[in-house]
């Protein structure tokens, strides 16, 4: 989800690569849980998301979407994002002692958090949102541990390509009238992630499906 903002008001001015170490270390979030809860449908689901929350849980991408997931229109496209609930919207996946139940295996946008991430050049960096994690005098983290994601260089390539395809996506939609756009937005929700990956075989699925929808779109 993209954000209108001024870079400087909102950061500490400086952009970071994954080995690089940033103020992000907030004592495990012990007694707080403000990210999980109230953040309406900010937390918005690549399908690598799913395919982990599929597999950890046992539900299936389709049974995620109404229990734990909704679908709303992100710039266009019909994108997962995680669902608050209740009265006091909370994240489903918060348990009662106001913890991720679904620690290992949470979203990126979970994993991320306080940082973001700037696209530009057909590539990315981190940023840190300074005023987002309320925690004082934060300890210095390096940021490849804060986000403890396995083969991460595989997992920038994959999130990189992914942005710059919806990116693309969303600029094409925009020639089209709305019953096309919602059919080749169904398509995406349905190739990338209602369609099971393979296990153990998520990057060079995604590929596959990925090449294929560049070529359709
Ligand atoms: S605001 Fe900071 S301490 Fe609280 S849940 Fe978010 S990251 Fe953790
Ligand atoms: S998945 Fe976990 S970390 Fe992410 S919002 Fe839900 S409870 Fe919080």
């Amino acid at each position: 989800m993209e954000r209108n903002c001024n870079f400087n008001d909102i950061s500490d001015g400086k952009l970071y690569n994954s080995e690089d170490m940033a103020r992000l270390g907030c004592n495990d979030c012990k007694g707080c849980s403000s990210c999980c809860q109230k953040v309406g449908n900010t937390i918005v689901l690549d399908p690598y998301d799913i395919m982990r929350m599929s597999s950890g849980t046992g539900l299936a991408p389709s049974e995620l979407i109404g229990s734990h997931v909704e679908l709303n229109v992100v710039d266009g496209i019909i994108l997962p994002n995680l669902k608050m609930a209740g009265t006091e919207e909370k994240c489903t996946f918060l348990n009662a002692e106001g913890r991720c139940s679904i620690h290992d295996i949470r979203p990126g946008i979970c994993r991320l958090f306080p940082l973001g991430r700037i696209y530009e050049d057909g590539g990315f960096k981190y940023f840190l949102q300074k005023d987002e994690c309320k925690v004082a005098n934060r300890s210095k983290v390096k940021i490849s541990k804060w986000l403890g994601i396995k083969e991460l260089p595989k997992y920038e390539k994959y999130i990189n390509e992914w942005h710059y395809f919806l990116k693309d996506t969303e600029a094409e939609l925009k020639n089209y009238d709305e019953t096309v756009s919602k059919n080749m937005s169904m398509y995406i929700l349905k190739e990338f992630y209602l369609k099971e990956y393979t296990m153990d075989n998520f990057y060079p699925d995604f590929y596959e499906r990925l090449a294929k929808a560049r070529a359709m779109f």
